[in-house]
């Protein structure tokens, strides 16, 4: 029944099924799940005589004169007007090419109607335009009541033919309500009832169409509970896979603390004491009978490379081999050089193996790692690929594993079940982190190793614009330069050049003549873009002006001035990643955000900035403030597009896990709970096997 298609299930056009499909909806179960955005109430109806001006306001009476005029030639319209009567008084409607009003609403006719009425001077008396209308029946569904609002398509342009509006998805669904019956529960009884949820097929209908507030929030409830358990599910099935199957190769360290000590006091500078938490909770994760799966968080410069080479250390002299996978070869690069600084002294050899590494070196690498000789190999992604083989791998460290999705299964079933770090720069404050990465233990870099210096930020107004300007101008006559970022003006990426490239000239002709002003964009040959960045560290740039889509990992100390033009489009997080390349110096740094809005979060958002320097805390901030997909951009970073939950909701996310546990504890295989099985791979996109 579920199954049944759409085209069959219900009378419309073929252009409103191709939306459909394109909304992803084929089948009566598609539409039965696809739940209002959010709710209007129009359960109370206003007497006519207390209609006030501007109130949106729900009615009820009798339609005593309709009118159609034809299509009006000038302006290409058609006019409906109608007076509908109360006990209490009369008022007038009008809707614009909406000819076929005329024929549905007939004098005498009970309605329904909600809206906005005005008071029209020249009449003497109000006026709704355009409300929503409905006949009285037995059943309403579009006014007094709980009034489900979808996402609807084509928003902008309420002309386009084939558009799914709200009114339009109502009409269609109302009759398929009972089929809801056909879903299946899919929750264990006993979940059920110790969370007081109601069955899946009741929250369906009561999601649609509430018959009360309670039942509202009892759908709403229960809808909410199913995702993030859903995930939380996915998340611990995949983690029981991942144990099981390590446990028969996992390479058990029992911990060294003399051997850490000994790491440690050859550093130059004191751990915090975040770092020594982090070390002490990887070397734990050793000894376990199953392999490691931990995400280390920090901000950049938390030290993150240190901790990981910790770990490494205490792999290696264990008898094993590590290897570094980048996003990057410039990243690569980076971490190989610091690594072979915090590892060379202890006669470790690490080596870089990447795309661009000559074919007999290759060779040579891959030979020496099959050997063991190689203890520590760093590298892209594309190290895995590259069919190497390692002698006994012990430990893999994945730099932010998101960008290019490294399978931890390949990792399992290729390399012989090594530990795993995954690194990550992007601060995912912790109930986040529980939704994204349940399957991993989390260990966070919350501290900064001291004598950072704090970077100065200040929102610029317009007015002041100039006055900056000058400011800018006699810190590079002192010898800095600057870093100006463009906003992201449009989805296409054309355009953002496009304004750049304004802003490049503007800058250069207009406010800077007599400084070297560089461009950088996305679009840029790789060779045009080294050379900028080349130039602008050797200082033959001042001011190197870029789009946001350029990634600038390089240091450069001189760089003291971090100017972002609308700045309020960006994220927290990102803009604190911007933040994050100046101060790299001596020098004192500053950070100016020139807003192209003043509203109220945008401000709120901004002026978080100029007060936290912790990424951590930002992120949490604009988490708040905007939620996530906006926040971290759902399609790169994988968040899953929550439709009834909400992130922030940590003791519902903390139950869904409470539940989730005890099922994967109990069953882990979900044998017993085959349809359990089905929605969480479904869900969760995971083959079944893992
Ligand atoms: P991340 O990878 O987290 O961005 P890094 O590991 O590159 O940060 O560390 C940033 C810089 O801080 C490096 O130069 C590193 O040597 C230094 N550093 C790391 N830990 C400490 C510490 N506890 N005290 C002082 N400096 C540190
Ligand atoms: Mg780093």
């Amino acid at each position: 029944m579920l199954t049944q298609p759409l085209s069959k299930a219900i009378r419309t056009t073929p252009t409103h099924l191709r939306r459909l499909k394109q909304m992803g909806l084929e089948s009566v179960g598609d539409l039965l799940t696809y739940f209002p955005r959010r709710y209007t109430d129009k359960r109370e109806v206003t007497p006519i005589i207390e209609v006030k001006d501007k109130e949106p306001v729900v009615l009820r009476g009798k339609i005593t004169s309709i009118t159609s005029n034809a299509r009006n030639f000038r302006r290409r319209m058609s006019i409906t007007t109608a007076l509908i009567s109360d006990a209490t008084g009369t008022i007038e409607a009008v809707w614009f090419n909406q000819p076929y009003l005329s024929q549905q609403l007939k004098k005498g006719s009970e309605v329904f109607v909600a809206g906005k009425a005005r008071f029209h001077m020249k009449k003497g008396n109000f006026v709704l335009q355009s409300p929503e209308v409905e006949l009285v029946a037995e059943r309403q569904i579009h006014a007094a009541r709980i009034v489900p609002v979808y996402h609807e398509t084509e928003l902008d342009n309420p002309k386009a033919v084939g558009r799914i509006s709200s009114k339009w998805i109502r009409e269609k669904l109302f009759p398929l309500l009972p089929f809801a019956e056909y879903f299946e529960e899919f929750l264990p009884e006993d979940i059920l009832s110790e969370h007081n949820l109601i069955s899946y097929s009741e929250a369906v209908r009561h999601a649609h169409f509430p018959s009360s507030e309670k039942k509202l929030q009892e759908a709403t409830h229960r809808l909410a509970f199913n995702e993030l358990f859903l995930l939380q599910l996915a998340a611990l099935y995949k983690r029981y896979w991942w144990r099981k199957e390590g446990e028969k190769h996992v390479k058990k360290i029992t911990p060294d603390w003399e051997l850490i000590k000994k790491f440690l006091e050859g550093l130059q500078w004191p751990l915090t004491g975040a770092q020594k938490r982090s070390i002490y909770e990887i070397i734990k994760d050793f000894e376990q009978k199953y392999p490691m799966s931990r995400l280390l968080e920090g901000d950049v410069g938390a030290g993150k490379t240190v901790v990981a080479a910790a770990a490494a250390f205490h792999v290696i002299r264990s008898g094993y081999q590590v290897c570094l996978l980048a996003p990057t070869e410039i990243l690569a690069r980076q971490h190989l050089k610091t690594l072979r600084e915090l590892l060379t002294p202890h006669s470790i050899q690490v080596h870089l193996l990447v795309g661009s590494t000559p074919e007999k070196e290759k060779k040579e690498i891959r030979s020496s790692l099959k050997s063991g000789e190689i203890q520590f190999a760093v590298g892209t992604h594309a190290l895995l690929q590259e069919k190497i083989g390692f002698q006994e791998l012990g430990l893999a460290i994945i730099d932010e594993q998101h960008r290019f999705g490294v399978k931890q299964r390949e990792l399992l079933k290729t390399h012989g079940s090594p530990h795993i770090l995954n690194l990550t720069a992007t601060p995912i404050p912790r109930t986040l982190a529980l939704i994204l990465y349940g399957e991993q233990e989390l260990s966070i870099l919350d501290e900064m190793p001291p004598g950072r210096q704090k970077i100065i930020t200040r929102i610029v107004t317009e007015q002041k614009r100039n006055d900056a300007y000058s400011w800018i101008s006699k810190q590079i006559e002192s010898g800095r330069q600057a870093f100006v970022i463009c906003p992201l003006v449009a989805e296409s990426e054309k355009l953002d050049i496009k304004a750049a490239t304004a802003e490049y000239e503007r800058l250069q002709e207009h406010i800077f003549p007599n400084l070297r002003v560089g461009l950088l964009h996305g679009q840029m040959k790789a060779a045009d873009k080294e050379e900028q960045m080349k130039k602008f560290v050797q200082g033959e740039l001042e001011i190197l002006v870029s789009t946001a889509v350029v990634e600038v990992g390089i240091d450069v100390p001189n760089a003291t001035i971090m100017v972002i033009e609308g700045a309020e489009r960006f994220g927290l997080a990102q803009l604190h990643q911007f933040r994050g390349r100046v101060g790299r110096g001596i020098h004192q740094s500053y950070c100016l955000l020139f807003p192209s809005s003043y509203s109220d979060t945008a401000m709120k958002r901004l002026s978080a900035l100029t007060k936290y320097s912790s990424g951590f805390k930002l992120a949490e901030i604009d988490l708040q403030l905007r939620g996530p997909g906006e926040v971290y951009g759902t399609s790169q970073s994988g968040i899953p597009d929550l439709k009834m939950a909400s992130f922030g909701d940590l003791p519902l996310v903390k139950k869904a896990r409470e539940a989730a546990e005890k099922i994967i504890e109990k069953d882990p295989e979900l044998t017993q709970y085959t349809s359990l099985r089905e929605k969480v791979a479904e869900n969760a996109n995971i083959g079944i096997d893992f």
